[in-house]
Parts: C-alpha cells; structure tokens; sequence
C-alpha cells in the first residue's frame, strides 16, 4: 500500500494526558477531513475523500445511519485487524482508552464533522488505497 508521509508541526500538536494510563500524548487536529471513521482498536483513521457535498443534504438521522453504513463497507480493515466504525472514537496508542474530545455521536453530525485527531504514527487510510502516515516534528 501507498504511504505518504505528513509532518506535523510542533505549533499544532496539543497535549493531553490518558484519563486511564496518565501517558502524556500529543494530538492534532487536521479540519477538512469529513466524513472519516476511526478504528475500534486504535488510533488509526479512514477518510472517505469524495462526497462530502452530498452528505451535506442529509438531514434524517435514518439515511445518515444507512450513509455511515456504506462508507463502513467502503473501508479497508486496519493494520491492527480491527474494523473503522462510525461509532468508535480515536484510541490512546498506549492503552486503548476512547477519547471523545469534541466529536459528536450523532449520526448525521457525526458524518458532517471535519475534524479528524491524529496521533504520533496515527494511519490514515484513505478511498483510493492509500494512506497518510503522521509524524510529529518534535
Ligand atoms: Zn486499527
Ligand atoms: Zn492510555
């Protein structure tokens, strides 16, 4: 698979510390990118990179639900094994914990919202079978 490499600057990397193993990590937020999924492991993403204009009509719940479930279908399976699910939540890289940060639950805000976290090594994987690696500038 195709990588390609994204440098993170150290003026948009953010700290945060795991509530459940205290690692200290940084994060950082890239806008733009909906509609993504995270997967239900780790901190790796999948980034659907067409039709976001046309999700922006959506206004029942019920076809975001039915739109979510196509773009889950869409999705390769992770380097991990797991799955990119519209309900899971970016991953600490050293225990697993959820973070929600901003990101909403519901569907169709869900699938309009741009803000994709990533980690140091976070993967993104994206709908023409490559992906985007992040490394942050220390
Ligand atoms: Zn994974
Ligand atoms: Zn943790």
């Amino acid at each position: 698979m195709k990588e390609r490499m994204i440098s993170v600057a150290s003026q948009t990397q953010q700290a945060v510390v795991c509530p459940s193993c205290q690692a200290e990590l940084t994060f950082s937020v890239i806008p733009h990118t909906a509609p993504h999924l995270y997967c239900m492991h780790c901190q790796n993403a999948y980034h659907e990179t067409h039709g976001q204009a046309k999700h922006q009509k959506i206004w029942w719940e019920r076809i975001a639900n039915r739109t979510m479930h196509e773009i889950q279908s869409h999705a390769p399976v992770c380097e991990c094994g797991g799955l990119f699910l519209f309900n899971a939540y970016p991953h600490c890289t050293h225990c697993g914990y959820s973070f929600t940060f901003t990101i909403p639950s519901k569907l169709k805000a869900r699938l309009l919202y741009g803000d994709l976290v990533v980690f140091h090594g976070s993967k993104v994987y994206l709908d023409n079978g490559t992906h985007n690696l992040y490394q942050f500038a220390a």
